[in-house]
């Protein structure tokens, strides 16, 4: 049973932020600050104030809002170890196996590489939920900025092993495109099909097509799909290992 509430926000053109909150306590966390505005408006909305903020990765649209939030509110602010580019005003870092204790509970800390070399994704396991910036979106996967392929491969699987029922908050509204992409190398997955129409409906009404659960990802995500035996036909890749059809899946979305 989940303790706490989760509030998800947008925020720029296609992001969303996300507050937990812990009705006994009152801690209240977020997951990155691209425009201080929209989370100092969420947290007024909600009546809630912001504890902590939990950094995934140096990108603008995830820390631009970070330090004038930190001034506003006081909050700690945890992120990621030194890999790539400095993030200003983190009080604590962290990189893959590392943790810490929000409300009680233990929140893990899950090192995803690939999109940027300092991305870290925030599982919390006594609730079912994790937080996983621009590595894993609904039907989709970040775009490889840092890393390469073998490394986002890597990080995919991490977050594959968690267990089915977890519930997937992404940072983006990429879900339409991703929806495209994902029928044109899986073209026969009736559960991507429907899916699919699914999301249109939702968006159409203006709905947020996150979170999503592991078991909806694994089922119709082609960059969780690698060793699916009707991608590999369809890519002409049956005798390729995984890691080799996750790089030509990527491959093939960065020039749909
Ligand atoms: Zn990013
Ligand atoms: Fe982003």
């Amino acid at each position: 049973m989940a303790r706490f509430e989760y509030h998800l926000f947008p925020y720029l053109s296609d992001n969303y932020g996300v507050l937990i909150h812990d009705p006994d306590s009152g801690a209240t966390a977020a997951v990155d600050c691209g425009e201080a505005g929209a989370l100092l408006g969420a947290l007024e909305q909600k009546g809630w104030k912001l504890t902590e903020l939990w950094i995934t990765h140096h990108h603008p649209d995830h820390t631009d809002g970070l330090m004038e939030v930190k001034q506003a509110t006081g909050c700690l602010v945890r992120g990621p170890e030194l890999k790539s580019k400095p993030i200003a005003g983190l009080d604590e870092t962290y990189w893959d196996g590392g943790s810490f204790t929000f409300a009680g509970e233990r929140i893990g800390v899950i090192a995803t590489p690939g999109h940027t070399t300092d991305m870290i994704n925030f599982h919390l396991a006594g609730e079912a939920t994790v937080f996983t910036g621009d590595t894993l979106f609904t039907l989709g996967c970040g775009r490889i900025f840092e890393g390469d392929p073998a490394m986002m491969w890597q990080s995919l699987q991490k977050l594959m092993a968690l267990p089915a029922e977890t519930v997937v908050y992404s940072s983006h509204e990429y879900t339409l495109a991703n929806a495209k992409f994902a029928l044109s190398v899986d073209p026969e997955n009736a559960t991507l099909k429907a899916r699919a129409g699914k999301f249109e409906a939702m968006r159409a009404e203006g709905r947020p097509t996150v979170p999503s659960t592991m078991a909806e990802e694994l089922a119709t995500n082609p960059f969780l799909r690698a060793s699916d035996p009707a991608i590999r036909v369809h890519l002409g890749m049956e005798a390729a290992d995984d890691g080799a059809v996750f790089a030509e899946i990527r491959r093939r979305k960065d020039h749909f």
